[in-house]
């Protein structure tokens, strides 16, 4: 089955200005697959594994024109002969449009693209029955792999810790990962959740998926405290960057090796810098920086970043 033998923590230090140099640990899961990548692998692998199980057909599930978790999915679905079916937010997009889609066109994914408006219904019930109608023998998984599966895929990404850390960084879209990483750790560590987004709907959607997970009210309030959201870090909004962004992103890849792109983990990393500046996160407290992958994504910036060529 599904294996992440390929991901690893690795010690980095990076230079931070005012403070000096700053070590922390980072979980290279964007190593487990160039195409199924990070957390995108950690919610799929028990949506696969329940496809299989039910004897489905295939996969059918939603994302946006340069989606990480629709291309995981289309590799994904042609590893383990399932069929996918990807329904994609702007009717004015098709196949061609970018390399994302057209990746996804050539594992075998079939695209189907909607409107706006309708994309924003993807978590109505009558909208995922018609979906379900037009293919009845499909495992439907929400946008981002973001269903109680796709969390419990993620509480694995801290079996690789072999120690406690006091802070965890993780970007967060939909929240699924977060939460399932926050349902792993033990007391005494804090779980950073940065936000690509802007707004704080994330704690909502977090403790939902908790809820799912743990099941009882009073025992998600309790790991509900060990949760840190940021929603400072986003850089005005999804995919939106600035040249700084891109400037400690090329320095951390210069200082560490580590490739990270400006839509997810580059973000993640401003988040843990400007912590360290704070003095949120002291000197001598352990971090663990949850590399979710995403580098497929980041090609869109190769002028900013020609690093992400290469990889
Ligand atoms: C999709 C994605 C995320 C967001 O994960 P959620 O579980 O939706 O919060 C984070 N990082 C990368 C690289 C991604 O591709």
């Amino acid at each position: 089955m599904l294996d992440d033998q390929n991901s690893y923590i690795q010690k980095v230090q990076c230079k931070i200005e005012g403070i000096g140099p700053f070590a922390f640990d980072v979980v290279r899961d964007d190593r487990i697959d160039p195409v199924i990548s990070g957390n995108k692998w950690r919610k799929l692998k028990y949506n696969i594994e329940k496809a299989i199980q039910n004897k489905n057909e295939g996969i059918l599930t939603f994302g946006g024109a340069y989606s990480n978790h629709l291309i995981a999915t289309a590799q994904a679905g042609y590893n383990y002969s399932l069929k996918t079916v990807g329904v994609v937010r702007g009717e004015e997009l098709h196949p061609e449009s970018n390399h994302t889609l057209r990746s996804c066109k050539k594992l075998g994914m079939e695209l189907v693209f909607i409107s706006r408006e309708a994309y924003r219904r993807r978590k109505e019930k009558s909208f995922l029955a018609d979906w379900h109608s037009r293919f009845p023998n499909y495992w439907i998984v929400p946008e981002g792999g973001a269903n109680f599966y796709g969390a419990i895929g993620c509480q694995e990404i801290l079996t690789l810790a072999d120690r406690h850390y006091d802070h965890i960084y993780v970007a967060a879209g939909t929240g699924a990962t977060a939460a399932g990483i926050l349902s792993a750790t033990q007391r005494g560590t804090r779980v950073h959740a940065v936000s690509v987004l802007k707004g704080d709907f994330l704690r909502e959607e977090i403790r939902k998926m908790l809820w799912y997970m743990l099941g009882e009210e009073d025992v998600v309030e309790l790991y509900m405290q060990r949760l840190e959201l940021d929603t400072t870090s986003h850089f005005g909004g999804y995919g939106q960057t600035k040249p700084e962004l891109f400037e400690s992103i090329r320095s951390f890849y210069e200082e560490t090796g580590v490739p990270l792109e400006p839509i997810y983990t580059g973000k993640v990393l401003h988040a843990l810098q400007s912590a360290v500046v704070r003095e949120q996160v002291e000197r001598d407290e352990s971090v663990l920086f949850v590399h979710t992958g995403g580098l497929q994504g980041g090609k869109t910036f190769l002028a900013e970043l020609p690093f992400l060529a290469d990889l």
